[in-house]
């Protein structure tokens, strides 16, 4: 069975900046890194940067904007 095609379509897509993440949508949420409930899926780049701006902002849905 082929089943890398089919793998690359189950992978979420962040919702902070349109890039494939590495997360498939088959993984269950709580082994996620960088879900966030009620969202979608970051990246790991943007789940650092989420990460970051909870820690040092009080604006923090000024990530969540730039993806919608
Ligand atoms: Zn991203």
């Amino acid at each position: 069975m082929v089943r890398k095609n089919q793998e690359e379509k189950e992978l979420e897509i962040c919702i902070s900046c349109g890039t494939e993440t590495e997360v498939k949508k088959t993984d269950n949420v709580i082994y996620r890194s960088g879900y966030i409930e009620g969202a979608g899926q970051l990246c790991f780049k943007c789940s650092q940067t989420e990460n970051l701006s909870l820690a040092g902002s009080f604006e923090t849905n000024e990530w969540f904007r730039y993806g919608l």
